[in-house]
C-alpha cells in the first residue's frame, strides 16, 4: 500500500509540474478547495438528517472518503435523477452518488468510481391483482420507472427488441418512494426499483410485493464531474473502497444501514399496525402512566414493550423470560418486580432497566444517542456494548454516535473481532435491529398519535420514514 500511496503522490506531483497546459486534476482542485462537493438524493437510503445531524449511507463514505483527502464535505442534496447529473455536468458537485447503477450511457458522459455495492431492479407489483413472471406478462399493461434511471433505459431496450407493447411510464423529478406510492394507489400495474429501495419502503406500503427480478445484481457506482482530469481522483476512489471492503467497513455499514430491513417484513408491518388498533388500547393508559412517572416518551416505552412482548404480558420465551417487558426472573428479583405479568409492574421494571442503564453509559454521550446506545444495551449488555464502542474507534468511527457504533456492532459476530475484545463473541446484528426496530415503531407511534406533528423542513426525514408519507400512509393507518 505505501508504494501505492507513493506512486499517487508522484503522479499529483508530475500532474503540477506539467503546470497549467493540461486539463485541471480534480484531486488537487478539491484538496486546493479544502472541500469535497458531493451530490446525492435525498432519502433514506441515501441521505436524511436525523434529529439535526446528517446520516445515510451514501452520506457515510462520502463523510469517510473527505475525512481520508483531509478536507470538509459539503452535500447538495438534489430530488431526481437528473439534478445529479446536471450538477457534475455544470461543475457544481465533484462527485454523485445515490444508489446510482454503472451503465455504459452513463459512463460514456460520466466518469465512474469502481463498484461499492450491488443491487438488483426488481419489478413490483400491488398484492391482490395478477402476480406477473416476466416482462411478457407486462405487455399492454403499464410499467412505472424513475424518470432518467438505469430502469427506464433496460426497458426501452427491450421495447426496441423485442417487446414492442410494453408501456412504460417515467415519473419526473420524483424519488423511487414516489414511484412506489403511485403503485400502491393503483396508477399503474407495476414498478421498477431497486431492491434496497425497495425493502427499506416495503413495510411503509404492505400492499406491494417483488414479481420478480428485472435482472441479476448491477453494480452501483459514484460518479464524476466529466470536466477535467478525473485520473488521480479515480485512482483514490478505487483504493478507498478496496480498504473499506478488506477491512469490514464496507460490510458493516450495509449491514447498519440496510440489515435492519429484513425483520420488518410485510407480515411484520401488517401485524405491527393491527396491533396499533387491536391490543395497544387495553394497555395504552398504563404505559402512558409508566413514562410519565419515569419521565420518558411514551411512544418511546411503548415501542420497547412492542419489539419485546407484542404488547402481550402473557408473552413467553422458551429461555423463561416473560411478561409485557420480557424480564429475566433474576432482572425482576433486582427490579422489585414480584408479578412478571403484571402489564404495570412489568413496565416499570424495564423502565427503571432502561433508564439505569442509560444512566451509566459514560457522561460525554449526548442525546438522541445516549437513548439508541442504551437500547442496545438493555438488548445485548452494557460489557459488549462497550465492546463495540472499542471497535467504533479502533476504526475510527465515533464511539458516541449510534451511527458509528451500529456499524460495528455486527462485527462481534466474526471471529477476526470479537477475540479481540474484552466479552468476546456476541448477537450483535440482533442488538442492531432491536434498537433500530424500537426507533422504527416509536417513529410510526408517534405520527399516529401526536397530533401536534408537522412535516418537519425539506431535509428532516426520519430513518425508514421518508418526507413524503407523513400525514399519509402513516396518518390513515
Ligand atoms: N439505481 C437507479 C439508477 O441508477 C436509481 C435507484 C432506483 O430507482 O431504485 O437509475
Amino acid at each position: 500500500m505505501p508504494t501505492r500511496l507513493a506512486f499517487t503522490a508522484l503522479l499529483t506531483l508530475l500532474a503540477l509540474a506539467a503546470g497549467c497546459g493540461g486539463p485541471a486534476d480534480n484531486l488537487e482542485a478539491i484538496r486546493e478547495r479544502g472541500e469535497l462537493r458531493f451530490v446525492t438524493r435525498n432519502g433514506p437510503t441515501t441521505y436524511y438528517r436525523e434529529r439535526g445531524a446528517p446520516a445515510g449511507f451514501e452520506y457515510d463514505l462520502a463523510r469517510r472518503f473527505a475525512q481520508e483527502l483531509g478536507v470538509g464535505l459539503t452535500v447538495v442534496p438534489v430530488f431526481s435523477l437528473d439534478g445529479l447529473f446536471s450538477a457534475l455536468r455544470r461543475g457544481e458537485a465533484d462527485i454523485a452518488g445515490a444508489g446510482l447503477t454503472l451503465t455504459p450511457e452513463r459512463a460514456s458522459t460520466f466518469p465512474a468510481s469502481t463498484p461499492y455495492h450491488e443491487q438488483r431492479p426488481q419489478v413490483i407489483y400491488r398484492t391482490g391483482t395478477r402476480r406477473p413472471r416476466s416482462l411478457e406478462d407486462l405487455e399492454d399493461r403499464e410499467v412505472l420507472v424513475l424518470a432518467g434511471s438505469s430502469h427506464g433505459a433496460l426497458l426501452a431496450r427491450r421495447q426496441a427488441d423485442d417487446l414492442p407493447g410494453l408501456k412504460v411510464r417515467s415519473v419526473a423529478g420524483a424519488d423511487p418512494l414516489d414511484v412506489l406510492r403511485q403503485l400502491d394507489q393503483g396508477s399503474a400495474d407495476a414498478a421498477v426499483v431497486d431492491s434496497v429501495e425497495f425493502a427499506i419502503q416495503r413495510h411503509l406500503l404492505p400492499q406491494l410485493a417483488v414479481a420478480f427480478d428485472l435482472a441479476t445484481e448491477q453494480d452501483m457506482v459514484w460518479y464524476l464531474a466529466p470536466d477535467g482530469d478525473n485520473g488521480a481522483l479515480q485512482e483514490r476512489l478505487a483504493g478507498f473502497f478496496r480498504r473499506l471492503e478488506q477491512g469490514g467497513t464496507l460490510a458493516a455499514l450495509r449491514e447498519a444501514h440496510f440489515g435492519q430491513v429484513d425483520v420488518l417484513t410485510r407480515a411484520g408491518s401488517q401485524t405491527f399496525i393491527a396491533n396499533i388498533r387491536g391490543r395497544l388500547p387495553a394497555y395504552r393508559e398504563a404505559i402512558e402512566q409508566v413514562a410519565r412517572e419515569h419521565q420518558l416518551d411514551w411512544a418511546l416505552l411503548a415501542a420497547i414493550a412492542y419489539q419485546e412482548s407484542h404488547w402481550d404480558p402473557e408473552a413467553i420465551s422458551p429461555t423463561g423470560v416473560r411478561g409485557m417487558m420480557m424480564l429475566t426472573r433474576a432482572t425482576a428479583r433486582e427490579l422489585g418486580v414480584p408479578d412478571r405479568r403484571d402489564p404495570l409492574q412489568s413496565l416499570r421494571g424495564g423502565a427503571r432497566y432502561f433508564k439505569d442503564l442509560r444512566r451509566r453509559l459514560p457522561g460525554d454521550i449526548t442525546e438522541p444517542d445516549r437513548t439508541w446506545l442504551a437500547l442496545a444495551a438493555y438488548n445485548i449488555g452494557l460489557g459488549h456494548l462497550e465492546d463495540a464502542r472499542v471497535l467504533t474507534e479502533r476504526a475510527g468511527g465515533d464511539p458516541h454516535h449510534w451511527q458509528d457504533v451500529m456499524a460495528h456492532l455486527p462485527k462481534l459476530e466474526q471471529r477476526a473481532w470479537y477475540t479481540t475484545v474484552r466479552h468476546g463473541y456476541a448477537r450483535g446484528r440482533e442488538a442492531v435491529r432491536y434498537v433500530q426496530n424500537i426507533r422504527h415503531y416509536q417513529s410510526v407511534l408517534q405520527w399516529r398519535f401526536i397530533a401536534e406533528n408537522r412535516p418537519a423542513p425539506p431535509l428532516e426525514v426520519e430513518p425508514l420514514l421518508p418526507e413524503q408519507l407523513r400525514g399519509r400512509a402513516l396518518l390513515a393507518l
